[in-house]
Order: C-alpha cells, then structure tokens, then sequence
C-alpha cells in the first residue's frame, strides 16, 4: 500500500482571486487518497512551493508584481501547471480595475512594509508562464479538480452544457419577452430558453454536469467556450447565441441583443474572447482545455 509520502504531490497556488475555487477543491475528498496536497495556504502550513511538486494547480488572476513572482516561481519548481478557473483564464472579477478607496484603507489598516504594485489590469496565467492544461469553471466542480489531477487526457467531457441538462427544447413554446436569469416559477424539464431565461447553454463547455441549469438557474457560461468556440471572434459566439433565441424564440432581436450585452454575462462571457488576438498569449487548443 502506498504510504503519504509515495503519493505524487500537488500544490495549490492561489493569485488574486476569491478562493472560491480552494473551496471546490475541499468538497472533494478523494484526492486526498491518491495525493500528497504540500502547499495551499488556506491549509496546509508551508511557507513555499516545494522543488519536486508533480502538479501545481494555480488559481486566481494575475493582478501584482508579487503575483507574476509567485507564479514564475510555481512554475520553475513545478512539472505540470493546471490554470484553476475563470480568474486564472481570463483575469476575472479583478480586471474590473480598482477600488482605489477600498486599496487605501487596505494600506492604512495593515501594517506591511510594502505593498504589491497593482498592474495595469488582471491577466491572465498564460501571458507570464507556459500552462498545461486549462481547468475553466467558476469555480470548476470538485469533479472536475479529480479529473485534473488524475487522468486529464483520457476524460470524456461534454461538448456543451445542454448535453447534460436532461431539459427538453420544444419547438411550440416560443416566449415574446426575455423573462430574466431567474424569476418567478421555472417549469421542470423544459428548455431555460422555452421559458424566456437567458440560457448560454448551447455555447458553453460541458463537465459541469449542468449544475445550474438541472435545478432551474440559467447557464452564464462560467466553463468558458466550448470547443467549437475556441479562438473565434466573439461576435462568432454572438451571432451563435442570436441564432439559437431567434430559432427557438418570439423575442425581438433588440431585446435579445441588450441582453447578451448586459454585466450579469459579462464576466464569463468575456472568457469567449478570441486570445489569439494578443500576441503575448498562446494559442489555447482543444487538446488543453478540459
Ligand atoms: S436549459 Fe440551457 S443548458 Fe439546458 S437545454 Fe436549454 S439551453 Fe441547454
Ligand atoms: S451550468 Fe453554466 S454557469 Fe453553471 S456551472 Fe455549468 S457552465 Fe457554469
């Protein structure tokens, strides 16, 4: 039987972000058999990364100098580097620039020497280390971090959420208005989108097993694009999501169209941004993305 020490070790790096991805990560508990955890902060007591870490996972957006630092060094001392969640991939809620009064008080209130110099924006991991593998997802399901750590290449991950939400599309239940995200009494079983819900299902990458949608929550499109949305234009995704309400819908195009636009899409559909128009950004291919 192997020992705790012959397990392969992982490390969990956490940039600026909210740690709602360490918190996913702790709901599983079967890693816990499989590998050795020998740096998260959150818990486990260490204070660095050590040299012969087998996979480091790396959470969060890269926000600070000290944040590039860390991740530099995660990276040297690590085999294989898994970016964590939405924040890791594109920045995420940190790139919604400062709160200059909220950093002030920050300042005052601690007592540290130096504070990190805060970048011009929230970056993503790949425009400062080479990454491995992308684990999008806000946060990924605890299913998900144990498919990362053991077997990545081999997972059969749904193409698009719809493929996991057991809901049926109707070509007879055509709503006139957009309903909301979520209000009101959300039918079992029926399309989101039959019911007037603003569902980004049908462009958004599976492996979630639908957690919002099943229950009743629209789909925000927090696992980023799926495959066929990789590296397109976002207007690509777009004219794809105008497709599938003006098909299946009444609603006039106007009022589709300002809601794709509205904040409450915002962030995650940001992760459908074409990466390949920054040239400090690799290109991110099916093969890496799970
Ligand atoms: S509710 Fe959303 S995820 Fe489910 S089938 Fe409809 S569009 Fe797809
Ligand atoms: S259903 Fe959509 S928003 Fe919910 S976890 Fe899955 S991908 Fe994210």
């Amino acid at each position: 039987m192997e020992t705790p020490k012959d397990l392969p070790k992982f490390a969990v790096l956490q940039l600026s972000g909210c740690s709602g991805c360490e918190v996913s990560l702790l709901n599983s508990d079967e890693w816990i058999s499989n590998f050795q955890l020998v740096y998260m902060p959150l818990v486990v007591t260490t204070h660095k990364i050590p040299e012969d870490v087998e996979v480091l996972l790396v959470t969060g957006g890269v926000r600070t100098d000290e944040d590039i630092h860390n991740l530099r060094k995660g990276r040297a001392r690590a085999r294989k580097l898994i970016a964590v969640g939405t924040c890791a991939l594109s920045g995420g809620v940190a790139q919604f620039k400062d709160k200059h009064i909220a950093r002030e008080s920050f300042i005052k209130a601690s007592h540290r020497l130096r504070m990190p110099d805060m970048l011009p924006n929230a970056y993503p991991l790949d425009r400062f280390v080479d990454v491995d593998l992308y684990l999008p997802g806000c946060p990924p399901t605890p299913e998900l971090f144990l498919t990362a750590l053991k077997d990545p290449e081999n997972a059969k991950i749904a193409s698009i959420v719809c493929q996991e939400c057991g809901r049926q599309k109707l070509n007879d239940m055509r709503p006139k208005h957009i309903t909301g995200m979520r209000s009101g009494v959300v039918l079992p079983d029926i399309c989101l989108i039959n019911q007037g819900y603003v569902c980004v299902g049908t462009s958004t990458r599976g492996g979630c097993g639908a957690l919002c949608t099943r229950p009743g929550h629209a789909c925000v499109g927090c696992r980023g694009p799926a495959n066929p949305h990789l590296n397109k234009d976002p207007e690509f995704v777009l004219d794809n999501l105008r497709r599938v309400f003006t098909r299946m819908t009444d609603i006039p195009i106007e009022e589709i169209n300002a809601t794709l636009a509205s904040p409450w899409l915002s962030l995650f559909l940001g992760q459908f941004t074409d990466y390949t128009q920054d040239q400090s950004l690799p290109q991110r291919t099916k093969e890496k993305m799970l």
